[in-house]
């Protein structure tokens, strides 16, 4: 894998136009879009709002626009355009479709774009987003494992400010010592454990996916909660982590900790430990991304120590949650390996999501894939695309196949 990079040391203060910060929301209709414009509600006065995007939801799009009043909406399906334009007739409103619509109001002018498109859909939106060189908060953890290097180097080449707003990363950065990297001795992301947490491998066989997206803790849309019940999410996490902090793979560890009070810790050579601690709403790793270098009010449940009472920990279990060994193995290979671990895993989540596999089903196509599918070098968008693709047709002829 190429040097480990971070612009997150070079604070830089997002401009404004005038005294209101220009927002753009990509993945507005999702968890954490409308967790988003939750905070942009309450922030009166502070945010106007340039650019909203969704997939397939018009009727959810029209409602936010009509109530936010952005500039410009996209939406990922080209049918539904006509929908959203007869919706939003006589608002003003510039309405685009498709995905070269998508793109191209991400790279509207903003100063702060909520980058929260789930999977690797997210990605060319949030480049157009992160080329146009202002403040990109970045939920779409995706977008880093299939195209970490590329994100990257156009986050350097554009002088975007990227900012983690995954609660783990978000955690990290806020008690991430920038100055000192050489006095990091590991960073600890923690892990709730899902729905699954104490279930057998037998048990684990004949789980559905309602009772899979039925989160303990959190509550998110159903790809990361699958991701979740699977710990493939903490798999991409750890792909994720070591694009934003300059840790090498064997010092980033995983820690079960079902509670998700403590959101991550970042370890030092004098044996501090450093740890944000939270209750499980995003609204908290949001607000702080949307206030930074500052604070503003979260409305997120308050901590109440003595009422919990306790917080437990464990060591993950490599034999019944086999994701995470293979997404580490992926981290290791680098290339075009975490691409091929991200595109096997959308396909066998979504198979499993319509009942098409057992819940099993889902580490076991993401490691044959990893089988058939050599590593190559991955610099470019196009070579990040050919091996999406490829690793999505071998998946998908190994889910025809279970
Ligand atoms: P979600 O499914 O609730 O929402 C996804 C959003 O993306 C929706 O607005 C949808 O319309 C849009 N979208 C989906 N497919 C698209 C496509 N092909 N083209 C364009 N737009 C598309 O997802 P979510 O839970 O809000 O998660 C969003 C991202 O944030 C994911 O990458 C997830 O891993 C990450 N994340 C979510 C949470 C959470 O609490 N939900 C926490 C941490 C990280
Ligand atoms: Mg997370």
């Amino acid at each position: 894998m190429a040097p480990i990079v971070t612009n997150l040391r070079d604070h830089k203060r997002p401009q404004s136009a005038g005294n209101r910060r220009r927002i753009s929301i990509l993945g507005a209709t999702g968890s954490v879009g409308r967790n988003t414009i939750d905070l942009i509600e309450r922030g009166g006065d502070a945010f106007t709002v340039e650019v909203l995007t969704a997939n397939t939801n018009a009727e959810a799009l029209a409602a936010q626009a009509r109530k936010l009043r952005p500039r410009c909406v996209a939406i990922g399906d080209a049918q539904a355009y006509g929908a959203l334009k007869e919706a939003l007739a006589g608002t003003g409103i510039e309405v685009m479709a498709g995905p070269s619509g998508m793109v191209e109001a991400a790279a509207r002018p903003a100063d702060w774009t909520m980058a929260a498109i789930v999977g690797a859909a997210g990605l060319e939106p949030t480049l157009a987003a992160i080329r146009r060189g202002g403040v990109v908060a970045i939920a779409n953890k995706e977008t880093l494992v299939c195209a970490g290097d590329v994100v990257m180097a156009a986050v350097r080449e554009h002088g975007a400010t990227l900012l983690p707003v995954d609660s783990e990363h978000n955690a990290i950065f806020q008690v991430f010592d920038f100055d000192r990297i050489e006095a990091v001795e590991k960073i600890i992301l923690t892990a709730s454990g899902g729905p699954f947490r104490k279930l057998s491998l037998a048990e684990m066989r004949d789980v559905t996916p309602a009772q899979a997206v039925a989160h303990p803790v959190w509550s998110m849309g159903a790809k990361i909660s699958v991701d979740s019940a699977t710990l493939m999410n903490k798999g991409l996490e750890l792909i994720e982590a070591s694009f934003l902090f300059p840790v090498p793979e064997p010092r980033l560890e995983i820690l079960i900790h079902p509670q998700s009070v403590i959101h991550s810790m970042v370890a030092y050579i004098d044996g501090s430990v450093l740890a944000q601690l939270g209750s499980p709403d995003m609204r908290t790793p949001i607000a702080h991304a949307l206030a930074w270098p500052g604070r503003m009010a979260a409305p997120s449940p308050r901590l109440d120590l003595a009422v919990l009472g306790s917080l437990s920990f464990e060591t993950p279990d490599p034999a019944r949650f086999p994701a995470l060994t293979l997404a580490r193995h992926a981290l290791r290979s680098g290339g075009s390996v975490p691409t091929t671990l991200n595109a096997a895993n959308e396909v066998a989540v979504e198979a499993f999501l319509a009942n098409r596999i057992g819940f099993l089903d889902i580490a076991r196509i993401v490691e044959r894939t990893l089988e058939q599918l050599p590593r190559t070098p991955v610099s470019t968008l196009d070579e990040v695309r050919a091996t999406d693709e490829e690793a999505r047709r071998i998946a998908a002829v190994l889910v025809g196949t279970r």
